[in-house]
């Protein structure tokens, strides 16, 4: 499986992804943990400079596009002024997806001060800023919602005293109290670093003789695949909002200001939690946002498509629009405008490729 690979290309602020509609700029929110005061800051930003909407990742970051390339000197001054860049060696690799509702509710253990520990001890370590932009953290909190995507290294509470690290997916690890699991994942990802560096891959998952020598290495008990996903609606004391196609109006940012001015978090489904926002949900709706599980918008993703991806054979997001209308789709359903199917769910899901001279459609398993 080992071989020498094309450039890594995943976009950050220093290295902005050229699209059709101008510069692409994606920032890391490790865990997706964030407040509403950022993501009003990255609002009035895009407003200023780019295509007004937030456009959630499937890493649970927000990237802004639609930018002029070169960046204006204000756009990197305003991300380092919010804090978003933290260490710049280390802007591309700070990629850690988190169960979403980890202490707001629910869970075997809140995850929060692990999250915080894991993205400063990474950027603490000078020599993981040369891992592949690819390369990615999951921390889930015994729920079972984050560990059924493909990822590096890992770690399941078991309880809020242990877990398991998992390495190259989630079949094999080894337990770990929680007070050892920061410098366990970092000395793996130094090992692994070590052990790819000839070889340039990007995964854990391609040196499997590295991962057959790691110490008390074993299967490990499987997750639930699902068992935790829903994060749309009342959810206790918070709020669970779908935002369409994952990407967030300026109007939308304001209402969910306006809702619960602190934490919010980004889920890795496009979509926010709002702690303490339960009772906001009806302004929240108001703005446009999912707020029933049963939006079509729990279920319905696209690529961005055209006009932003000159690839696209057509508009997505029409598409998109056109079948949420129709209600919501029985299955997870993911819109691509060409073969590459960027942003397609991990799990089984409709296939939809958008032609220009119908769209066709097709059942798929795990998308590429
Ligand atoms: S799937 Fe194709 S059309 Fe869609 S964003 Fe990716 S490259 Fe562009």
């Amino acid at each position: 499986m080992a071989g020498v690979k094309a450039a890594d290309r995943c976009p950050g602020v220093l290295r902005p992804h050229s699209a059709e509609d101008g510069a692409v700029v994606r920032l890391r929110l490790p865990g997706g943990q964030t407040t509403a005061e950022v993501v009003s800051a990255l609002s009035s930003l895009a407003e200023t400079y780019g295509n007004p909407d937030l456009q959630l990742t499937s890493r649970a970051g927000i990237q802004l596009r639609g930018l002029p390339d070169p960046l204006p000197p204000g756009v990197a001054r305003t991300l380092l002024g919010l804090g978003l860049l933290p260490s710049l060696p280390h802007e591309r690799v700070r990629n850690i997806v988190a169960s979403p509702l980890t202490g707001v509710t629910g869970g075997r253990a809140d995850l929060r001060g692990l999250i915080h520990d894991l993205d400063h001890a990474i950027i603490a370590e000078p020599a993981l800023a040369a891992l592949p932009g690819r390369f990615l953290f999951v921390l889930d909190d015994g729920r079972d919602d984050v560990t059924d995507r493909p990822f590096d290294l890992g770690y399941r509470a078991t309880d809020g005293r242990t877990g398991h690290v998992l390495v190259g997916g989630a079949a094999l690890g080894f337990p770990v109290p929680i007070e050892r699991a920061v410098d366990t994942l970092i000395e793996l990802a130094v090992g692994f670093l070590q052990a790819q560096h000839t070889s340039g891959v990007w995964h854990v998952r391609e040196l499997p003789d590295w991962i057959t020598g790691i110490a008390n290495l074993g299967p490990v008990p499987q997750p639930h695949p699902g068992a935790g996903c829903g994060t749309v609606g009342d959810l206790g004391a918070a709020a669970g909002v779908a935002v369409p196609l994952g990407l967030l109006t300026p109007a939308q940012a304001a209402a969910l200001a306006r809702v619960a001015p602190g934490p919010l978090v980004i889920t890795p489904w496009r979509g926010v939690v709002v702690p303490g926002g339960a009772a906001g949900l009806a302004i929240l709706a108001e703005a446009g946002l999912g707020t029933d599980p049963g939006s079509p918008w729990s279920v319905i993703t696209a690529c961005v498509g055209g006009p932003w991806c000159a690839r696209s054979a057509g508009s997505t997001r029409a598409a998109a629009y056109d079948l949420a209308a129709a209600g919501r789709p029985p299955t997870r359903v993911h819109i691509s405008g060409c073969e590459r199917r960027c942003g397609a769910p991990s799990g089984d899901h409709r296939d939809i490729l958008v032609r220009p001279e119908p769209a066709v459609s097709r059942s798929s398993g795990a998308g590429s």
